[in-house]
């Protein structure tokens, strides 16, 4: 018999403050078998953010032994901080045969795609305008000015990656963006290049 559905990568993108996080809650409420990749960061934690939850936060000290250990699949410094992440868990959830969800930025997914290309689908998300975004960033009042002003210059840097991506979804109505985000994650476990292996197997013996 022939698995149905294949682990596989689902990797998000886009400027800080697009909707990532906002639109992946509309996304869990309508997949199932997912697992998302919780990243290892020295950023320190915003208000409401918990431990093994949003983030592993850790000090620059332990993040770079763990760089020289090989645990990370990936890390990258974005707005001057370091994010990883851990190679164990994404092995273990893509063998059980989930769709493993990453919000990374575009180093990340340039390295993922690099090591795991045949089993990732990617999106690269953003706002309408830049003017939106600095809206956004403002009203969800958890980033000093000097960091906004950071993570927007960092967005004009991002946005020039967009074609590497596979698809490229504008969050403008949230209602809109999230159903056309469900649709890419129900399909990225049944594209045909996942099935190259269990073909030659059982059909082609
Ligand atoms: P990211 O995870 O990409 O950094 P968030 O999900 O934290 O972004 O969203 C940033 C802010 O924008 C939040 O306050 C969120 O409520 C708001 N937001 C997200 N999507 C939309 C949308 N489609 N329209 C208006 N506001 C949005
Ligand atoms: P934030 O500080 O807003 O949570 O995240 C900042 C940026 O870091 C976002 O673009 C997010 O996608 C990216 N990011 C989060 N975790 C990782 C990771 O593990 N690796 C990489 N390369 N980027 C990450």
């Amino acid at each position: 018999m022939i698995e149905k559905k294949h682990g596989a990568i689902l990797i998000l993108s886009g400027p800080s403050g697009c909707g990532k996080s906002t639109l992946l809650k509309e996304v869990y409420k309508n997949i199932d078998e997912y697992y998302f990749s919780i990243s290892t960061t020295t950023r320190k934690p915003r208000e409401g953010e918990k431990e093994g939850v949003d983030y592993f936060f850790t000090s620059k000290e332990d993040f770079q032994e763990d760089i020289k250990a090989g645990h990370f699949l990936e890390w990258a410094e974005v707005h001057g901080n370091y994010y990883g992440t851990s190679l164990k868990p994404i092995k273990k959830a893509l063998e059980k045969g989930k769709l493993v969800i990453f919000d990374i930025d575009v180093q990340g997914h340039e390295i993922v795609r690099k090591k795991l290309g045949e089993k990732v689908t990617s999106v690269f998300i953003t706002t309408p305008s830049l003017e939106e975004l600095e809206e956004r960033l403002t009203s969800r009042n958890t980033d000093s000015k000097e960091v906004i002003e950071k993570r927007l210059e960092n967005a004009k840097y991002e946005i020039k990656y967009f074609q590497k991506y596979d698809y490229f979804l504008i969050n403008d109505d949230l209602k809109e963006a999230s159903k056309q985000l469900v649709s890419i994650a129900n399909s990225t476990r049944i594209k045909s290049k996942l099935f190259e292996k269990e073909l030659a197997t059982i059909w082609m013996k």
